[in-house]
């Protein structure tokens, strides 16, 4: 089957105080239909970036090169309207806080007549709003619930609310950004069962955003570590969790003894300055096996384990040759 999304050398850039800097810088990947793809790594790696540049939501300035098919279709080359009809239609988005997205003003059944009837003019605003009413009751809200307004809800509602009219198209693919986050542990539960449901019973496919190795473990078929714009490690979560190769990997799993922060404390050191990244691996500076030639040129992704893959010259086939007497970590 086609992917639902294949991103082919994908690149967003910035202008920030410091000087132009690529966010993302040259990654690649696909999500199968059905499957969930979880992106971790530590904050400011760009796993942000990635996810919005799926929607081709960029803050002003931002430029995003490479391609990026969902569908089929390349949203790099779209025409606003079209990117407009494209969000929605074939990717939904959930975001962390879901008030941004939900107008206080309107009620829940008018966010949903409104997506619907902007996509789809021809349904009359009856068909709208029963297909809001049996939308939110998938999610667990009462479908007499559909006349509240958002700040009537509470902050699971609104969540599972936001999920729903994400999901009222029918979309391919959903992009969610720490959408647990601000949440208790038994929404939480609830919202990874919704997303699991919709993969087996719709084929969605769903790329997941996060910092929490736990929730990548306990919802993901596959994972990518991303660390200073780049993937360095993409494989099946078993394989990943179970024998990661990448030395930034390692260092991620060992750090989830805290697994609410983003902070790598088994790790010295900080990630670079994207403006004027290190030559080469970009983990170089704080890699303990580092070696002469891992500052030449950047290492190319190669398979580590069945369907993983590494970026990395402990291994053979990321580049340059790896050098006698070192061996890859045990
Ligand atoms: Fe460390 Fe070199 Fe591998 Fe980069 S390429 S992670 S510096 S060993
Ligand atoms: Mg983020």
């Amino acid at each position: 089957a086609r992917p639902s999304v294949a991103v082919r050398g994908l690149r967003v850039g910035y202008r920030t105080p410091d000087g132009p800097l690529w966010a993302v810088d040259d990654v690649s990947f696909d999500i199968h239909p059905g499957e969930s793809l979880g992106l971790v790594g530590e904050s400011g790696c760009g796993k942000s970036s990635l996810g919005r540049a799926l929607m081709r939501l960029m803050p002003p300035g931002g430029v995003v090169r490479g391609r990026v098919e969902v569908a089929g279709e390349d949203m790099v080359g779209l025409s606003e309207s079209r990117l407009r009809r494209k969000r929605g239609e074939d990717l939904g988005l959930v975001f962390q806080e879901p008030m941004t997205r939900l107008n206080p003003l309107l009620k829940i059944s008018d966010h949903f007549i409104e997506m619907i009837r902007t996509h789809q003019p021809d349904v009359s605003k009856a068909e709208a709003l029963e297909r809001a009413r049996v939308a939110l009751s998938q999610m667990g809200i009462p479908p007499t619930r559909v006349e509240s307004y958002p700040h009537e809800f509470s902050g699971g509602m609104r969540q599972r609310a936001m999920i729903a009219l994400s999901i009222a198209l029918e979309p391919k693919v959903i992009v969610a950004d720490e959408p647990t986050t601000s949440l208790d542990v038994i929404v939480e539960s609830q919202i990874l069962d919704l997303f699991g449901r919709l993969r087996s019973e719709q084929q969605i496919g769903l790329l997941l955003v996060t910092h929490n190795l736990g929730l990548v473990a306990e919802t993901c078929d596959r994972v990518a570590v991303m660390y200073a714009g780049k993937i360095v490690e993409i494989g099946p979560v078993e394989e990943i969790f179970n024998d990661p190769k990448h030395p930034y990997t390692r260092g991620l799993l060992a750090s989830t003894i805290s697994l609410e922060t983003t902070e790598l404390h088994s790790i010295e050191g900080y990630p670079p300055n994207l403006t004027d990244p290190p030559p080469g691996c970009r983990f170089a500076p704080r890699c303990p096996y580092v070696m002469d030639h891992c500052t030449d040129a950047v290492p190319r992704l190669t398979e580590t384990n069945p369907g993983q893959h590494t970026a990395c010259y402990l291994y053979p086939g990321a580049g340059a040759p790896v050098p006698e007497g070192v061996r890859a970590p045990e």
